[in-house]
C-alpha cells in the first residue's frame, strides 16, 4: 500500500486520485504527521498563488424564507418557529455602502429559496448595486433556478454564483432533501451557471448526516472534474428544528484535511474558511487559513436580522466574524502572517 505522504505527492502533482486512494488517504488522517505533511504542501501551493493575502467578502443575507425543506437546514419551509424577514432593496444598499466603507470589494448576497426576489426584483437590485459599486463584484447565492433567471442575473451584472453541490452521491442526496429536490437538478444548475460564464462555486458539508469516505472520495472526485472557481466547505452543525437536531456535528480536522486536499486538487481555487468552521471551534478559522482556505466572509447583514438566518445552532452572529470587527480579525490574521487585502479577489489564472 502506497504511504498516504507519497498519495499526497500524487494529488499535488496531478490534481486527482482514483476513487480507492483519496479514501486510504482520508483514512489516514488520524495520524498528525501525515496532516502536517498534508497542510504544508497545500500551503506551498496557496502561497505559490496568492501569498499571504486572504480576500474578504461582505455577506448579506436578504432573506430567510424558503420554499424547500432540505432535512438538515434551520430555516427549511417547514420550521415554523423561523420569524421571517425580507431585506428591500434599501436595506441591501445600505449594507453595501457600509461594506463598502469598511473595505470589501465583493458582496455576496445569500438567501433561502424565495420566489418574492423574482428575476426582475433581482435583476433591478443587482444593476442598483452594480451602478453604485461598478468597483465590485457580485456574488449570488440563492439557490436552484431556472437558466434564463441566472442568464438574467449575469447579464444584470452579477459575477459570481456559489451554489453547493452538497453531495455528490444522488441516494445520498436524496436523504438529505425531501423527494420534492433532486441531485440531478442540483447539478443541471450548476452546469447552467457554469454555461453562463458565473465564476461559479460549490461545496459540500462534511459530516452531513450519512455521509461516508465513500462519498467524500466522490464529492472529491466531483470537485476536480467540475473545476468550479470556488468551493465552499463547512461542518455539518446540527440545527434543534429539524430532523437532524440530534446528529453529530461534523469534525473540525476534517474540515480542514479537506480544505487543504481541496487546495491540491485546484491549485488556484477561491476557497473560504467558512463561518461553519468559525462557529465550531475557536480559532478553527484560522486553521482553516493555515490549511490553505483564502477567502473569509464576514456578515454584513443588518445586525437585526443577523440571529433569524439561522440555518445551525450558536452561528456566531457577534465577535471577529462580523464586518465591523474587521480590524480585529485583521489583527488575528496579521498574528499569524497572513494579511486581509482590500480587492475584488477574483481567481488567479492557473500557472
Ligand atoms: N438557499 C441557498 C443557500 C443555502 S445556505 C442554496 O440553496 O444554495 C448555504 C449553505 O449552508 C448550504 O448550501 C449548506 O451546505 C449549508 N448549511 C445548511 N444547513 C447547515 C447546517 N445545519 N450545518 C452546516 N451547514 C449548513
Amino acid at each position: 500500500m502506497p504511504k498516504p505522504e507519497l498519495l499526497i505527492d500524487t494529488l499535488k502533482d496531478q490534481h486527482i486520485l482514483p476513487h480507492d486512494d483519496f479514501k486510504k488517504l482520508l483514512n489516514s488522517l488520524y495520524d498528525p504527521t501525515v496532516m502536517e505533511y498534508l497542510i504544508s504542501q497545500s500551503d506551498e501551493i496557496r502561497r505559490k498563488y496568492y501569498g499571504n493575502k486572504v480576500y474578504i467578502r461582505g455577506l448579506i443575507e436578504f432573506s430567510n424564507y424558503c420554499k424547500n425543506d432540505c432535512f438538515y437546514c434551520g430555516i427549511r419551509k417547514s420550521n415554523l418557529n423561523v420569524s421571517r424577514y425580507r431585506l428591500s432593496k434599501e436595506d441591501i444598499l445600505e449594507c453595501c455602502n457600509h461594506g463598502y466603507e469598511l473595505g470589501f470589494r465583493t458582496f455576496v448576497l445569500q438567501s433561502g429559496e424565495d420566489r418574492f426576489f423574482s428575476t426582475e426584483v433581482m435583476t433591478d437590485i443587482i444593476s442598483s448595486i452594480k451602478n453604485s459599486f461598478p468597483d465590485c463584484a457580485i456574488t449570488i447565492s440563492s439557490g436552484e433556478n431556472t437558466y434564463e433567471h441566472y442568464l438574467a442575473l449575469f447579464n444584470a451584472g452579477a459575477n459570481r454564483y456559489l451554489l453547493r453541490h452538497e453531495t455528490a452521491n444522488a441516494a445520498h442526496y436524496s436523504q438529505l432533501h425531501p423527494p420534492s429536490m433532486s441531485w440531478k437538478n442540483r447539478i443541471n444548475c450548476l452546469n447552467n451557471l457554469k454555461k453562463i460564464g458565473f465564476q461559479t462555486g460549490t461545496g459540500f458539508m462534511v459530516g452531513s448526516p450519512f455521509q461516508t469516505m465513500d462519498t467524500i472520495a466522490e464529492d472529491l472526485l466531483f470537485i476536480y472534474n467540475f473545476q468550479p472557481q470556488m468551493v465552499g466547505i463547512g461542518p455539518f452543525i446540527p440545527h434543534h428544528d429539524t430532523i437532524f437536531a440530534d446528529m453529530p456535528h461534523g469534525s473540525v480536522n476534517l474540515t480542514i484535511a479537506l480544505l487543504a486536499m481541496i487546495r491540491l486538487i485546484i491549485p488556484n481555487i477561491l476557497l473560504p474558511a467558512t463561518t461553519a468552521l468559525g462557529t465550531i471551534a475557536a480559532k478553527a478559522r484560522e486553521a482553516g487559513i493555515f490549511a490553505g482556505a483564502n477567502v473569509i466572509m464576514p456578515n454584513l447583514s443588518p445586525i437585526n436580522v443577523r440571529k433569524k438566518y439561522l440555518i445551525y445552532d450558536n452561528k456566531i452572529a457577534t465577535g471577529e466574524e462580523t464586518a465591523e470587527s474587521l480590524s480585529k480579525l485583521r489583527e488575528s490574521l496579521d498574528k499569524i502572517g497572513f494579511e486581509i487585502v482590500v480587492a475584488k479577489g477574483d481567481i488567479i489564472p492557473i500557472f
